[in-house]
């Protein structure tokens, strides 16, 4: 089966018990947003901007289970901000698990392997031995940590930790292959290290998925290079959306200069034109969704926005109409359905119901309008049930070739992101595009970015232009 019959049949049943109740508008996944706080500064995340008043404050671990409670999801996606720096990230996962949600952790993998390490020091027996080996000798442990599990004091023993089940994954935010994604998350060694953590989960026998944004100077070829490279770490699913900018600045700049908007944003056709390959995909690797978002996505069909099946909390309470866009906050999933006017969002049949809707194919918003049957079409239900019942993708096979494709950037010593940043602030450069001082800024203060954003590229494209622009002087001088 492509994905585990357990998770499958408890959303079916889900769906299957609204439906029967004729429910009009019920959650099937639940963005849980504890914290917005983040350790990296991703360019473009618009989680940071949007709550910059609110960075410090976090959603009590009780208020957290009783939104999911509240809107009773089978899936809950705890996003953020980074979520494992949550610090009940533990009890967070423990509670979710007991209230039967199938769990999803997304996260910049930065803290993976240390709650990794620290479930296996409270777990460890000479049963597990052999494993921390194998870690070890894949250099994913070092000898000193693996001393450390070893003899694990009664502390650590104590401690409440995220267990590998088949109710959770790890869900890494990766958009691209090393160049793209550390140039994305504005640091070095973050791709190696989604890479590391993705292993050594494997090896403990996590489930793991990853998450992709699409972004206008996505390359088509690079994606399906990381999707091969991520099978080949026997990833078990992806998700993937079209990064998406609604924000009325750009387009009031995009009036009042006369651009052409596609210099600024994926517009609805340039999402076709980059999801063309998507049911190949679909076919190829284990891409989570149903095929009948993925038809919509290479343009073959239209759906009805759905973002009240996608609910987001946070700090403020639910964010409406969706993850994307913020028109209000309300204290309760039941009186947001109620209160949100929600025929005025959306696009149908190609005509944009609110302006900031128009070129929005986003997941959060049009994937669960394929599970629920919004704008059926015969055969829908059929197809669903082919692609989550028919057999899982077989795994990539490695290769030294693919892994150097992967490994594109700064681990072969081209130092990308250095040059980046010496593109644009050569005087910052001059004293170590490194520094201690910039790691200490990147670790407490907030960011902007990607699957955690609106898809604002506002930023990179700034600074792939200045990269590209510093590349000709170069080579002009040269
Ligand atoms: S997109 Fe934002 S929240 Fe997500 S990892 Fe980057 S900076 Fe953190
Ligand atoms: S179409 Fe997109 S931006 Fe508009 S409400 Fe739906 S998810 Fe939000």
């Amino acid at each position: 089966m492509r994905f585990p019959l357990a998770l499958t049949a408890k959303i079916a049943s889900h769906i299957i018990k609204h439906k029967a109740r004729k429910t009009p508008k019920f959650a099937m996944v639940l963005q849980l947003e504890p914290l917005h706080t983040c350790n990296l500064t991703c360019t473009g995340c618009g989680r940071i901007r949007e709550y910059s008043t609110s960075l410090k404050d976090m959603v009590p671990l009780e208020q957290c289970l009783a939104a999911a409670t509240e809107c009773d999801a089978p899936m809950v996606s705890v996003c953020g901000g980074e979520p494992l720096i949550y610090p009940k990230i533990e009890e967070l996962i423990a509670g979710l698990h007991e209230q039967g949600r199938v769990i999803y952790i997304c996260t910049n993998a930065m803290f993976m392997r240390k709650k990794m390490r620290e479930y296996m020091a409270a777990n460890f027996s000479p049963a597990m031995e052999a494993k921390l080996q194998k870690l070890v000798a894949q250099q994913l442990v070092t000898e000193k940590e693996a001393e450390v599990i070893r003899k694990a004091d009664a502390t650590a023993k104590a401690k409440l930790v995220i267990k590998p089940s088949k109710w959770m994954y790890w869900n890494v935010h990766v958009d691209g292959l090393e160049y793209t994604h550390d140039l994305i998350v504005e640091r070095e060694g973050v791709f190696k290290e989604c890479v590391a953590a993705i292993k050594m989960a494997k090896i403990l026998g996590y489930q793991t998925a990853t998450n992709t944004t699409v972004y206008k100077e996505t390359d088509v070829q690079e994606l399906e290079d990381m999707f091969k490279f991520l099978s080949s770490l026997n990833v078990d699913g992806h998700t993937i959306s079209p990064g998406y900018d609604y924000d009325a600045a750009k387009k009031d700049m995009v009036k009042r200069l006369g651009r052409d908007p596609k210099e600024f944003f994926l517009t609805r056709d340039m999402t076709r034109a980059k999801f063309k390959d998507i049911e190949k995909w679909g076919r190829l690797f284990t891409i989570f969704g149903t095929p009948v978002y993925q038809e919509f996505l290479a343009g073959k069909r239209e759906l009805t926005c759905t973002a009240w099946a996608i609910p987001t909390y946070n700090v403020k309470g639910w964010k409406a109409p969706c993850y994307l866009m913020t028109d209000g906050h309300y204290p309760t999933y039941a009186g947001m359905l109620g209160e949100v006017k929600w025929e005025t969002y959306g696009v149908v049949n190609g005509v944009a119901r609110d302006p900031r809707c128009e070129h929005c194919m986003v997941h959060c918003g049009y994937d669960p309008s394929g599970a629920l049957g919004t704008n059926y079409q015969s055969g829908d239900n059929w197809k669903n049930v082919k692609y989550n019942f028919g057999a899982k993708p077989k795994p990539f096979p490695a290769s030294a070739a693919l892994d150097q494709r992967a490994f594109n950037g700064a681990s072969i010593g081209k130092g990308h992101l250095a040059e980046a940043k010496a593109a644009i602030n050569p005087a910052a450069s001059a004293r170590g595009a490194f520094s201690r001082k910039e790691e200490e800024h990147a670790a407490h203060e907030p960011h902007v970015g990607s699957h955690c954003g609106t898809g604002d590229t506002s930023e990179r494209d700034d600074l792939l232009a200045k990269i590209k622009d510093a590349q000709k002087s170069q080579v002009g001088a040269e």
